[in-house]
């Protein structure tokens, strides 16, 4: 895996594009231009990569698109040094951009050849970030509370168990839908009250139950 000067000139471009359209975290800007987006996906798409789209990563799986990475990772207004769960693993770039902006990454995937080849994989590019294969619906109860929580993939309810495992404070986003989903963005006030605020509509791949 190379990251050549053509790579990092289509880097740029990105985010240039991400900027003109409302991404204005400097922080989140600058972890897109480090981390190398090609790394997380087949070599035949190293170029492709940085378009706007999302990308097959086996398993029947996308990578998010870099305006979705970028909005998600602006929205939970992340901290250095803040404890974070990942719902969805999948490739890794949103697991290497959180701990890239200083979080310390907890990330869970169901499907198990994804959480094998995406764990050593992280290994190598992003050795602080901790891979679990779990259902994520069920969160991670022993490492709980989290700072952040984010989900990548689309949810038809919020599930409860991982509202729970937010700390007083903390800040989840979640996208939540059937076919599109809303960016939903929960802040624990206190033990028993959440402020739940609506953001944009994308499209992800089906948050699912169990683990396989
Ligand atoms: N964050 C990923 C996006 C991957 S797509 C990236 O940067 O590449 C969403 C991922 O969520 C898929 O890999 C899918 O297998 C996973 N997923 C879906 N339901 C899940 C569940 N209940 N628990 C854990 N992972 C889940």
């Amino acid at each position: 895996m190379k990251d050549e000067y053509y790579h990092k000139g289509l880097r740029k471009k990105m985010i240039a594009h991400l900027s003109e359209h409302g991404i204005i975290d400097e922080e989140v800007l600058l972890a897109m231009m480090s981390v190398p987006r090609h790394f997380f996906v087949d070599s035949a798409f190293s170029k492709t990569i940085y378009e706007e789209k999302a990308f097959p990563i086996g398993e029947g799986q996308t990578i998010s698109s870099p305006f979705t990475v970028a909005y998600q990772s602006q929205l939970i207004e992340l901290a250095p040094r803040m404890k974070v769960l990942e719902i969805g693993t999948g490739s890794g770039y949103q697991a290497a951009i959180l701990a890239q902006l200083g979080a310390r990454v907890h990330t869970v995937e169901r499907q198990q050849k994804l959480y094998e080849k995406t764990k050593e994989f992280l290994a190598k590019i992003s050795p602080g970030v901790r891979c679990f294969h779990r259902d994520g619906t069920l969160g991670l109860p022993e490492f709980a509370p989290f700072d952040r929580i984010i989900v990548t993939a689309g949810a038809s309810e919020i599930p409860i168990l991982l509202k729970n495992q937010l700390a007083i404070g903390g800040i989840m986003v979640i996208p939540v839908g059937q076919k599109t989903q809303r960016m939903i963005r929960i802040t624990r006030r206190a033990e028993d009250s959440f402020q739940e605020e609506q953001f944009e509509a994308f499209r992800f791949v089906p948050f699912l139950k169990g683990k396989v």
